[in-house]
């Protein structure tokens, strides 16, 4: 019941943000790149076994993100949903996506598990169905889901099979194939570089990507609940580290992109 739930209300924000997803397209050359450090403010996110809270993680890795763009891609303009610890509201971070006309969304976070000895990467892109089981509780976690019932129980099937091909007919879409495009350059990128456990590119309903018109994915840069990547995750050098990959996958999607404008 509870992936119902969370299934259907990422449908109803769908439903609300289709029309703009169907006529976007990709240009050729990205102008301007939005980047979200995940939580802020009230919401910590996740807390490492030394108190690192995963805001400050997203936030320090964000920054030097747009640095590390500005630097291969002068002429991109890089736009932070957050640049200090304020609060946001998970359909504020596309709707600023959505409003300064983003080639490319990317949200930064960092992942947590009850088993301490969990690490390793993964990348996400949106989807109405989870990969797998984990890819479902950490949507869930991410998307601070109580679960929601509407007054009429919301069972209808004739409303949920409407919403279904809603979903249906926005991952036809160009933007939502090149989301999984972005997803597996940064990622591949990502894994080179750090060289920590490849937990591969997954798909989940998370709230954050739902909104976005344009490409978009969520980068889960290691687990704050393992302590010693809690550690890692701290230092400049590995969150450099971490930048200029995700940067590389960037680079490396805009050739692919543009490849495939030219040969059109
Ligand atoms: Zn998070």
């Amino acid at each position: 019941m509870r992936h119902l739930l969370i299934g259907l209300s990422v449908l109803l924000f769908v439903a609300a943000t289709v029309a703009d997803a169907t006529d976007s397209t990709q240009a050729s050359t990205l102008k301007v790149i939005v980047i979200d450090p995940g939580h802020g403010g009230e919401d910590t996110g996740a807390i490492g076994p030394n108190g690192t809270t995963e805001k400050s993680i997203t936030l320090q890795i964000a920054l030097r993100l747009k640095d590390a763009i500005e630097d291969r891609l002068p002429y991109v303009n890089v736009v932070l949903t957050r640049t200090d610890d304020t609060y946001i509201s998970l359909k504020e971070r596309t709707a600023i996506a959505n409003r300064v006309r983003a080639d490319l969304f990317l949200s930064i976070h960092a992942n947590a598990a009850y088993r301490r000895g969990a690490s390793g990467v993964e990348t996400f892109f949106l989807s109405l169905e989870a990969s797998d089981n984990d890819a479902r509780m950490l949507a869930a976690i991410e998307n601070n889901m109580v679960p929601i019932e509407s007054e009429d129980g919301m069972d209808s099937k004739k409303e949920v099979d409407e919403l279904t091909s809603i979903l249906w007919d926005l991952t036809q879409t160009e933007t939502h194939h090149e989301s999984q495009l972005l997803a597996e350059f940064v990622h591949t990128s990502l894994v080179e570089a750090v060289k920590e456990e490849n937990r591969g590119v997954k798909q989940a309903p998370f709230i954050v990507l739902a909104g976005a018109t344009m490409p978009a994915v969520l980068v889960e840069v290691g687990f704050i609940s393992n302590p010693e990547e809690e550690i890692r995750l701290s230092r400049k050098d590995y969150q450099e580290r971490i930048a200029h990959a995700i940067a590389g996958g960037i680079l490396n999607f805009e050739k692919e992109i543009s490849r495939i404008a030219y040969e059109e």
